[in-house]
């Protein structure tokens, strides 16, 4: 037997469901590889150690149970540890959402995404690191120290579901739940080598997730590999009364059985998203994925998507004028630590002033500003009219392909501090994930490679609204074929 740790989600559910493992010795065995990796790593805020095994020991009894009376275990995650993305609340478990005016804050009551996983009998390893309010594409914003990358730990492991990546990337937890408001899955996912989806605006529920761009903002998965990540899609994807904008749909059943080929599906390749910026190693794996895209059926077709370059300027529009409505929430009166001050605006002052970090200030002065009287048609009512011909792009590229192939990044993992003090050179690493989000398409990233120095480079497939089926089993089929995603860093 191999270690567990080093198991797929797939295989480690068939270890449990045989008997071979029980969920007490696999989660000790992930809480024992994140006691020995996570003082280099740093991909966890909070662990949840004990809490852990007493929901491992919970799962075992059932498992038991079923074996013993040959009853179907009808929920293939019993038993499964996972790691949480720090905006997701938890019950009873400390959400900081990287922030320090979070804390203290032990919220009441679990996210959907994180009850549907309860429901189906997970075990929560902890939370994992991010960005402050998911604000970045390094985990440099959080206040709780930067992750580093399993593949080379004097690089980021992108962000900001960062933590998650590195968790999974280093098998310190077999999947994770991430979010992604502008490229937080799959950049992450493309920087660690794994498998990210961000589903279609919607299709997960937002309830407990601390919002930071609510039209924008979706709940993903990241994963060692597409049929895993689908495992953890199935059970939090669907309608949820909570959530206002959460699909009108019932719960979907991805299923990968390899019966659906790439023969005939139409693959665009967007032009504006090869451009300057890009690194030459990035684009040639990318189009040698294509190539095997094409020999296993897919046509390739060139297309465009015109209105790409304003998507840097629209989202960093749209974005943080959510995110400064958004914030304005955390006063030091409701959740986590006060800072008194004589009178009540000088306490609003003092723990707006203190705990918020550099990037969510400049956010939330720069969302105040786009929607101040007298300049919110200016910016916010313009950037809005540019994210329709952005969404415009994508209807009409779906009329005569079914996916868009593209790369997930300009470059692969950047080093620590490689843009600091430098916001702009940061926003432009989202070029290429930005579009899908403004669009609220679904999209996944997945490795097709490495560059010279050994780290993972990743491409995304996007698809119309509502078709993860589709996404998934191209990955699927190319997963089937390729060995990228199998390989891991040495740790
Ligand atoms: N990097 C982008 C930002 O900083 C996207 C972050 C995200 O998807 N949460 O806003």
């Amino acid at each position: 037997m191999s270690h567990p740790t080093d198991f797929t989600l797939t295989q480690a559910i068939q270890a449990l469901h045989s008997g071979e493992i029980s969920s007490r010795e696999l989660t000790q065995a992930y809480l024992d590889r994140i006691e020995l990796l996570e003082p280099d790593l740093n991909a966890f805020i909070t662990l949840a150690a004990e809490g852990a095994l007493a929901q491992a020991d919970e799962a075992d009894s059932k498992l038991i149970e079923f074996r013993k009376n040959g009853i179907e275990n009808e929920s293939p995650l019993l038993g499964i540890p996972i790691a949480i993305k720090d905006v997701l609340v938890v019950k009873g478990l400390r959400a900081t959402a990287g922030s320090r005016i979070l804390e203290s804050f032990t919220p009441p009551y679990d996210a959907t995404a994180v009850a549907r996983l309860r429901e189906a009998g997970v075990v929560i390893l902890g939370k994992t690191n991010t960005d402050e309010f998911a604000m970045g594409s390094s985990t440099e914003n959080s206040a709780y120290g930067v992750t580093h990358n399993p593949w080379d730990s004097s690089r980021v492991p992108g962000g900001s579901s960062g933590g998650s990546a590195a968790a999974v990337a280093a098998r310190m937890a077999p999947v994770a739940l991430g979010t992604d408001t502008g490229g937080s899955v799959r950049q992450p996912a493309s920087f660690c080598g794994l498998t990210g989806l961000k589903p279609t605006y919607g299709r997960v529920s937002r309830y407990g997730l601390i919002a930071y761009g609510s039209s924008l903002d979706t709940v993903g998965v990241l994963g060692q590999n597409v049929a895993d990540v689908a495992l953890v899609y199935n059970s939090i994807n669907g309608n949820d009364p909570r959530d206002a904008t959460s699909t009108n749909q019932p719960r979907q059943e991805i299923n990968l059985d390899g019966s659906a080929t790439l023969q005939n599906v139409r693959l665009g390749i967007p032009e504006e998203y090869f451009g300057e910026g890009l690194q030459a190693e990035v684009e040639s794996a990318v189009r040698e994925a294509i190539r095997v895209f094409a020999s296993m059926g897919a046509e390739i077709h060139p297309i465009q998507l015109p209105h790409t370059q304003y998507a840097v300027p629209v989202y960093y529009l749209i974005a943080p004028a959510e995110a400064s409505a958004n914030l304005a929430r955390f006063d030091g009166l409701r959740y986590g630590p006060r800072i008194e001050g004589v009178d009540l605006r000088d306490t609003y002052r003092a723990t707006r002033g203190h705990l918020f970090g550099h990037e969510t200030k400049r956010r939330i002065m720069l969302g105040t500003y786009a929607l101040s009287a007298g300049y919110q048609d200016a910016y916010y009512g313009k950037a809005q009219k540019v994210r329709a011909l952005i969404q415009r792009d994508f209807e009409s590229a779906f009329e005569t392909v079914d996916l868009i192939a593209a790369p997930v990044a300009p470059t692969t993992a950047f080093e620590i501090g490689a843009h600091r003090g430098d916001p702009l050179a940061m926003y432009l690493e989202d070029v290429y994930t930005l579009p899908a989000n403004l669009a609220g398409v679904p999209g996944i990233a997945f490795p097709v490679g490495f560059d010279s120095r050994g780290l993972p480079i990743g491409m995304q497939l996007l698809g119309e609204h509502f078709r993860e089926q589709q996404l998934m089993n191209a990955v699927h089929n190319y997963q089937t074929v390729t060995d990228w995603h199998i390989k891991r860093p040495d740790l």
